[in-house]
């Protein structure tokens, strides 16, 4: 934990993970309600270390799906990631206390158009399933008793039908607009996704006096 000890004052530093993109954008609003302002914006800064109006308050850029590590490790003590990455992730070592409704898409099956998808299920087909969430994918066709077999990729899983990798995907689909454009079709809902704020389990214990009046401003904000 580090903490300021100059001039007697004993302040607790705290470090938030975001990644760049809608979730740093759709974050601002929720940090501006505890008063905190990033004073840079990292589509345009190069640092992945960014300070705010708060001394005692950075924010940490990383990838998406690296948040909720940041955060496990204590690295950062609170973040904001996806459903779908702290499915993932597994969620050790974290609290996830607050839905924040933003950043929210469909996790859905989707096939190119005019494969039969219910008949080949029907069937008892084995599906080649490509996606960046093997665990979520996983889960969901073991539910259905569908045998699949899973490959993972890192993006761009709309390629991998039409590529001939795959018979279907896994993947977050907001407007449908790629789904379109690559002559695909959503057949299946898994789940809604939203972000959630994420907060270092020992975090909460050490640093609650700082971190729960932001956690509780992000609340109010969230209800608004
Ligand atoms: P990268 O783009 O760096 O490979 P990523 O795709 O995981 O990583 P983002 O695109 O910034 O990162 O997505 C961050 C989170 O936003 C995702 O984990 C998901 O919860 C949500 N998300 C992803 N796609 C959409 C979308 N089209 N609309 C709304 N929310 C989305
Ligand atoms: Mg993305």
């Amino acid at each position: 934990m580090a903490v300021c000890l100059s001039a007697g004052c004993l302040v607790t530093t705290i470090t938030i993970a975001l990644s760049k993109g809608r979730i740093f954008d759709e974050t601002l609003p929720l940090l501006a309600a505890a008063g905190i302002v990033p004073t840079e914006n990292p589509e345009t800064s190069r640092k992945l270390i960014i300070e705010t109006n708060q001394p005692h308050v950075r924010v940490v850029i990383v990838r998406a799906t690296d948040v909720p590590t940041y955060v496990q490790y204590g690295a950062a003590d609170i973040g904001v990631a996806g459903k779908d990455v702290l499915i993932e992730h597994g969620g050790e070592g974290l609290y996830a206390p607050l839905d924040l409704e933003i950043a929210k898409c469909r996790m859905m099956v989707a096939v190119p158009e005019g494969f039969d998808y219910a008949n080949a299920v029907r069937q008892g087909a084995r599906l080649k399933v490509a996606s960046k969430y093997v665990k979520t994918a996983r889960e969901h066709f073991a539910s259905k008793g569908v045998h699949v077999d899973l490959i993972k990729l890192y993006g761009s899983m709309e390629l991998a039908p039409l590529a001939g990798l795959s018979d279907a995907i896994v993947d977050l689909v907001s407007t449908g607009g790629t789904l379109k454009a690559n002559k695909l079709v959503a057949v299946e809902h898994i789940m809604d996704i939203s972000s959630r704020l994420v907060v270092n389990q020992a975090s909460l214990k050490v640093k609650r006096e700082t971190l729960q009046p932001i956690i509780d401003a992000f609340a109010g904000a969230v209800e608004k």
